[in-house]
């Protein structure tokens, strides 16, 4: 047992309390470190006036803002677990959520207000952020940390966007954010002089941790944005404001369709990590044209997210790698048979070390599915590690289908299909087929602006770079994709 130890608010107001540590863009509203140790003292103090103690859940419903962190500290000191939940989820999606955390109280935004209202049955006490909440938090007294920090002390839960079966929360403890700290730090080169941008949805690991809790930690500046405004990214870098984001592919391919993609310094913008999705080797050149490294990186949220971030100095000599395993981050490439697979050979992708999630709340049962016997999280991932230790995904085994015998691996077609002057994104299934078993079907969003060619010529297209089998034997034309909150493309729905 460490005493004390992760009280990072009161610890950064001793260090540097009078720098700003967050600001909301929209608003203009800023908290110093001083101000956020502050609030989330007296939110500590009033979390234990309602009842709310070491151990209990306290549910939160809201958009990127300041309170949402101020309360994340107010919870690290009482001991409380702190559950986002996804406001782009009706009330009925949410219940079952509820059910499975059972927290004593539910915090929520303006913005969702209403689907609170649906689910005030669900819990105990509600507070709304832009109602009571601010004044009964500085009527309460400060809430001092006295809590020992047990290694394995749970801070906060994640729910995974899985749409089948039972909610299953990932745990993340304080180790797993120090873990993280330590990885993006290293990588990035993070410092307290940095500025970085918030504006993944805080329900979602890279809403958290990629990279605001690294940038608190290090007692740099962190900007927050409610959702991503890439006319807003632009004006942001061009005045240099920014010195390191994280995003994801999407949003990657949104600046670079900016109309200010080719006019303004992107070059003032120090560190682009990318990560979370495949990353078109496309998207990574036509950055590199503009002078920008975009770092592809690779994680889960049962990672913390962390796990692969690449060196941006060998970004154009290895265009479609992840990278290596970060600092802390132990990973290995296991084959069918359970044992690590020959050097450049292909097999799961399996993740151990401090900043694994210890399993999921609640559910022993999924705990011991995605475990191996000695501990390793198995991430359902194939990848493969070139001579000189670079990794490479190469698919997910539950996406990966069967065609004529063959495996074939969506990610690497849809890699292929992006490299057509027409075609922005695409995305590939395998469907059920009487001849070969499976087969695969493309579904692509054209470039704006531009008609898809006749199907005969995409298969060529696809004939000169791919193997027959991995050919796609349907293209479907969609003038957009139904995506998660993080950007990815939602298969399962097309
Ligand atoms: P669910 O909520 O259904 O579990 P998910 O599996 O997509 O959704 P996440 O933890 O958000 O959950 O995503 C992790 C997965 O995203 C990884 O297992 C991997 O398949 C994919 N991924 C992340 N980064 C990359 C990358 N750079 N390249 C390819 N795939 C990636």
């Amino acid at each position: 047992m460490i005493p004390c130890l992760f009280d990072i608010t009161a610890r950064r107001a001793e260090l540097n309390g009078g720098d700003i540590a967050m600001e909301e863009v929209a608003t203009g509203r800023t908290v110093t470190y001083a101000v956020l140790e502050e609030r989330a003292a007296r939110a500590a103090g009033l979390l234990a006036a309602m009842g709310v103690g070491e151990g209990d859940r306290v549910a939160i419903l809201c958009r990127n803002r300041i309170e949402f962190f101020e309360l994340l500290f107010a919870c690290a000191k009482t001991g409380a677990i702190l559950v986002p939940l996804n406001w782009r989820m009706p009330a009925a999606e949410i219940r079952p959520l509820l059910a499975d955390c059972t927290p004593g109280l539910l915090l929520f935004g303006a913005e969702d207000a209403a689907v609170a209202g649906q689910l005030a049955d669900a819990v105990p006490a509600s507070l709304a952020l832009d109602g009571d909440y601010p004044a009964r938090r500085d009527a309460s007294p400060p809430g001092l940390c006295r809590r020992q920090w047990p290694a394995g002390g749970i801070w906060y839960l994640l729910y995974t966007s899985g749409t089948t079966g039972r909610p299953k929360a990932v745990i993340y403890s304080f180790t797993m954010a120090m873990v993280n700290y330590v990885n993006i730090s290293q990588a990035i080169g993070l410092t307290g002089r940095d500025t970085t941008l918030n504006f993944l949805p805080l329900f979602h690991t890279a809403g958290i941790n990629l990279h605001t809790l690294p940038t608190l930690i290090a007692g740099g500046r962190v900007l927050i944005m409610p959702g991503f405004d890439a006319d807003v990214m632009m004006d942001l870098v061009a005045a240099g404001r920014l010195d390191a984001i994280f995003g994801v592919p999407a949003i990657y391919q949104m600046l670079s369709l900016h109309p200010r993609f080719g006019q303004v310094d992107l070059t003032r913008l120090r560190s682009w990590g990318c990560g979370g999705a495949p990353l078109p080797d496309v998207l990574v050149r036509r950055f590199l044209e503009r002078g920008v490294r975009v770092c592809n990186g690779m994680g889960m949220t049962e990672t913390g997210p962390t796990a692969f971030i690449m060196d941006p100095n060998r970004v154009a000599e290895k265009i479609g790698s992840v990278g290596k395993p970060q600092m802390l981050c132990g990973v290995r490439i296991v084959g069918a048979d359970g044992r690590d697979v020959a050097p450049g050979a292909a097999g799961e992708l399996w993740f151990g070390g401090p900043g694994i999630t210890p399993g999921y709340w609640n559910r022993p049962d999924a705990t011991a599915a995605a475990f191996s016997a000695d501990g390793w999280l198995r991430s359902g991932d194939i990848a493969r590690c070139d001579a000189d230790g670079y990794y490479y995904v190469v698919g997910r085994i539950k996406e990966m289908f069967i065609s004529g015998g063959e495996n074939v691996y969506p990610a690497e077609v849809e890699n292929v299909l992006a490299q057509h002057p027409a075609i922005l994104e695409a995305a590939v299934i395998g469907v059920p087929d009487g001849k070969w078993g499976e087969v695969g079907h493309a579904h692509i969003l054209p470039r704006p602006g531009l008609d898809l060619p006749p199907a005969d010529e995409l298969a060529a297209f696809c004939r000169d770079r791919l193997a027959p089998f991995k050919v796609p034997k349907r293209f479907i034309t969609v003038a957009d994709f139904p995506r998660t909150a993080s950007g990815k493309v939602q298969k399962h729905r097309l």
